[in-house]
């Protein structure tokens, strides 16, 4: 037993990230992932079953196992050069440009998917061509089903394996494999502020559903045919064939998100909230371009922060270069615009109350009380004057100036 103890020995629910490491080092299969009343899923001992071996609260990744790396790190920022790849990905592409790097023959990629239910699963493809189909944020938990088993089979018959997921969910990989190092596996985690309750997801889909009078299809979190990274448009894609998009500050999904009434426990007690990282790659947007580097802004397509934890990163993303308008950048200053590598989450204190009304409340009555209106304020600046993209094109006419009288 570790000191700090592990969800499945405290029960304590801020524990458990539900990377289900522990259900799939269970030998006899005694532990089952189950959803609780906020639509979180935890582990559960089936004592039949149960042999006390300890395995599982061992592999726990919130246990005292030493899962980060401690090398020197280089961060970068950038976007794909391949503007099909920037339009279906959700920052600046680069999770595609580091598979094409990594993949060169008898490989593996796993990542998250949005089934047909509209449920996040991870899975993987033998096959580039098949990218597609992990690329793009899902903004929910993913489940994680066999894929840590799948990962140690493909690597023990020495196929090369990219493995990418949230910080938590790369750790309970790495705990998994027992902190074993492979030379033939790289893994990539995203910057990461939280997962939200799926309950209030569902709410708020069956709500849209019942208003367009058709079924869902398909939900991208963030559009990018708009070329409007930096407005996070939900796109809702019906059966009918109608698509419904809607800009992030009048979605109640991105506000209420945000509010951090609804995250997983344990993303209130995240461990990975810094640049100290689990893998060899971590990615995210690199909010704040406009402001410290508008070179790189690429005109609102989408911009990405890459941070190489290891030297196997470092030698990957160098590959990617050549297919990338990227620059090496400051730790310091890419940290100070991306909150999750500097700080947790806050706490809200109406968080139960809100858990509540997901119950209690029609979708509806449910918005009107927790989402708040964006100020005319606001708005004048996202859509009038003073957008991010009006800021840099006109930080670039000067630049254009100088150079011509220079
Ligand atoms: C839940 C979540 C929260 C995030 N929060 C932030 C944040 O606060 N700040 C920030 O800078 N970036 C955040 N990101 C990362 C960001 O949204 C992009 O995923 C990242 O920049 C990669 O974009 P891309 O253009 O390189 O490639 P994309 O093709 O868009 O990236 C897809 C990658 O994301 C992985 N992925 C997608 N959905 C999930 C999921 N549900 N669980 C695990 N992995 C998933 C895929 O497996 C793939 O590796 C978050 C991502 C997720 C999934």
């Amino acid at each position: 037993m570790t000191e700090r103890g592990t969800y499945l020995s405290t029960k304590n629910r801020s524990q458990c990230t539900g990377c289900e490491a522990c259900v799939q080092i269970c030998a006899p299969g005694a532990i089952s992932m189950q959803t609780d009343s906020e639509g979180f899923r935890y582990p559960v001992i089936d004592k039949a079953k149960c042999v006390e071996c300890g395995r599982c609260v061992e592999r726990c990744p919130s246990g005292e196992m030493e899962l980060f790396y401690q090398n020197e790190q280089h961060c970068f920022g950038g976007y794909s050069n391949d503007i099909e790849v920037l339009q279906k990905s959700t920052s600046g592409g680069a999770f595609s440009e580091i598979v094409k790097s990594w993949c060169d023959e008898n490989y593996v990629v796993f990542g998250a998917v949005q089934n047909e239910q509209l449920v996040v699963e991870h899975t993987y493809i033998t096959d580039i061509a098949d990218l597609d189909i992990l690329r793009r944020s899902k903004y929910s938990q993913s489940r994680i089903g066999t894929a840590f088993c799948d990962c140690k089979r493909f690597l023990d018959e020495g196929k090369k394996v990219l493995f990418s997921g949230t910080p938590c969910q790369i750790a309970g990989l790495k705990a998994y494999l027992g902190g074993k190092e492979y030379p033939r596996l790289l893994t990539i985690d995203v910057v990461c502020e939280g997962v939200p309750s799926p309950k209030y997801m569902q709410s708020y889909m069956t709500y849209l559903e019942e208003k367009h009078k058709s079924k869902i299809v398909s939900l991208d979190y963030r559009d990018k045919d708009t070329d409007r990274w930096d407005f996070e448009v939900m796109s809702v894609l019906f059966e009918n064939g109608k698509t419904y998009k809607i800009d992030r500050w009048f979605n109640p999904f991105w506000d209420i998100w945000l509010n951090h009434i609804m995250s997983r426990p344990s993303c209130y007690e995240c461990l990975y909230t810094s640049t100290n990282r689990v893998s060899d790659i971590t990615i995210g947007d690199l909010w704040g371009v406009h402001i410290f580097c508008p070179d790189l802004y690429n005109d609102n397509r989408g911009s990405s922060l890459m941070l190489c934890n290891t030297e196997k990163g470092l030698a990957v993303l160098n590959n990617a270069k050549e297919r990338m308008t990227m620059r090496e950048l400051e730790l310091d200053t890419v940290r100070n615009y991306s909150a999750p590598m500097r700080k947790r989450i806050p706490y809200n204190e109406h968080r139960e109350e809100f858990m509540n009304d997901i119950d209690t409340m029609p979708f509806i009555a449910l918005k009107k009380k927790w989402y708040r209106k964006p100020s005319i304020k606001l708005l004048i600046s996202k859509y009038v004057y003073g957008s991010n993209r009006q800021k840099v094109n006109r930080y670039l006419r000067k630049q254009k100036r100088s150079n011509k009288k220079g």
